[in-house]
């Protein structure tokens, strides 16, 4: 489904580069993990993956379902089914959360060839999907990440993600600043849209957010390339040790 080959990429204007040469293949039904110190490069991965353009793509290619994604605008990525929650979601001021979901389903209902829903349709799904994910009708009716709390945030994050249906879904530190309570709301949240035919990637800094969303994979991401691979257990025994054996010394 993703598939990133000797990607190596850099902020736009600056020569130093971010991201050196990462390879990353994951497949339907997957769950992988990257985690990695601070400045690595992680939030970069990202940013490409979802094509904000002050990040240049250097060398390398990134295919999604077979396309090259690196000639796809944002918008195009998202019609394919790409969703993307960032570690600082960006707030919309002016619109209310509820109408900016029924803008975003509707427009990627019109990219899959599906007539809008009718607002009973639309207020049953949001309705369903933000009750498992304790967002509150007041919160809805808010402009959206507009004063919104950390945790606030990230849920709405994930009810976006639930109700677009993507088929592949990357969380930039989406653990990022919730309590313990708001995490597992937040796992739940995304356990629930684990399916044979969906793709996750979950990028975290801390093991803690994968006692609750199980991966299968995990990549260390080290200076920008990956430096080790490995199954859930990598996770706990860098926990436990910490970053310090997998640091990418390599010029
Ligand atoms: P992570 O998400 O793993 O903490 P980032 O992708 O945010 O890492 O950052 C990787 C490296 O790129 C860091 O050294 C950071 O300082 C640098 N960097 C990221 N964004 C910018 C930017 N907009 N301008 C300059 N440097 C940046
Ligand atoms: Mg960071
Ligand atoms: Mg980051």
């Amino acid at each position: 489904m993703l598939e990133i080959k000797n990607l190596h990429a850099r902020i736009a204007e600056d020569e130093t580069e971010i991201l050196r040469g990462i390879d990353l293949t994951v497949k339907p039904g997957e769950m992988h993990a990257i985690m990695g110190p601070n400045g690595s490069g992680k939030s970069t991965l990202s940013y490409i993956l979802a094509g904000k353009d002050d990040y240049e793509v250097t060398e390398g290619e990134i295919l999604f379902n077979g396309e090259n994604m690196l000639e796809m605008e944002p918008d195009e990525r998202a019609a394919a089914g790409m969703f993307l929650a960032f570690q600082y979601p960006i707030e919309i001021p002016g619109v209310a959360t509820m109408e900016f979901l029924k803008t975003a389903m509707n427009a990627q209902r019109k990219a899959r060839g599906e007539a809008a829903l009718s607002i009973p349709d639309f207020m049953k799904r949001v309705k369903e999907a933000a009750g498992h994910l304790n967002v509150s009708m007041d919160m809805l009716k808010r402009p959206l990440n507009v004063g919104f709390s950390g945790g606030e945030k990230k849920r709405a994050e994930i009810l976006q993600m639930s109700l677009l249906e993507p088929k592949l879904c990357v969380l930039d530190e989406t653990d990022s600043g919730l309590d313990i309570d708001a995490l597992r709301i937040v796992a739940d949240g995304v356990n629930k849209l684990r399916s044979p035919d969906r793709a996750m990637v979950v990028i975290t800094h801390y093991q803690r957010l994968l006692d609750y969303i199980v991966p299968d994979v995990v990549h260390v991401l080290s200076r920008g390339r990956i430096v080790k691979t490995g199954g859930k257990e990598l996770a706990v025994e860098l926990e436990k040790n910490g970053y310090a054996d997998y640091i990418d010394t390599a010029a």
